[in-house]
């Protein structure tokens, strides 16, 4: 993703060159993962470039656990047990990286400092459930602990409708567990 913005007018920055405090913005460039902004700068006073980046400023969200201790919050602590849930199934790597991706952004945009680990785990369900039903079962059952076998009973018996038994390789549904 590339946008151009032009004709901005910003004060505030010193030139590196003569200190001179107002430059004109002559490009504007987001970075291809969108997180930072790069802007090529003239200064209004010498005339002479330089280029400042814009940063978005990732402020920590800490995860409240079930015992009310307190995490910052660290996407690739997701990742092993999502790798494990995806054991033997046709997901990559990639798909696996991008699901922590959605997953952190998701936490993020959420607006909070404070998040719980319950809400935490319906995230990574709810984009696991998207890539693939047998891993959201399997991370779902592991991630519940049978505390509640009901809904997990449920989430199965829906599964199973809905893809007709939902096997492609003639093993049972209990198999796979
Ligand atoms: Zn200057």
């Amino acid at each position: 993703m590339c946008i151009i913005l032009t004709n901005e007018v910003s004060a505030e920055v010193k030139c590196v060159f003569c200190d001179c405090m107002q430059s004109r913005v002559v490009d504007s460039r987001l970075s291809d993962d969108g997180t930072s902004i790069r802007r090529r700068r003239e200064c209004e006073a010498c005339g002479r470039r330089f280029t400042t980046y814009e940063k978005v400023e990732m402020i920590p969200v800490m995860v409240v656990k079930r015992d009310k201790t307190r995490q910052a919050f660290d996407a690739a602590k997701i990742r092993p047990g999502v790798i494990k849930a995806c054991e033997k199934r046709p997901v990559s790597l990639g798909q696996i990286d991008d699901l922590v991706r959605s997953v952190e952004k998701k936490v993020y945009s959420m607006g909070d400092t404070e998040v719980t680990s319950l809400a935490v785990g319906e995230i990574v369900m709810e984009e696991l459930k998207k890539l693939d039903e047998v891993a959201y079962v399997r991370f779902a059952s592991v991630y519940r602990q049978f505390k509640d076998i009901q809904t997990f009973m449920n989430e199965l018996s829906k599964l199973l409708t809905d893809s007709e038994m939902g096997t492609t390789d003639g093993q049972t549904p209990a198999d796979k567990y």
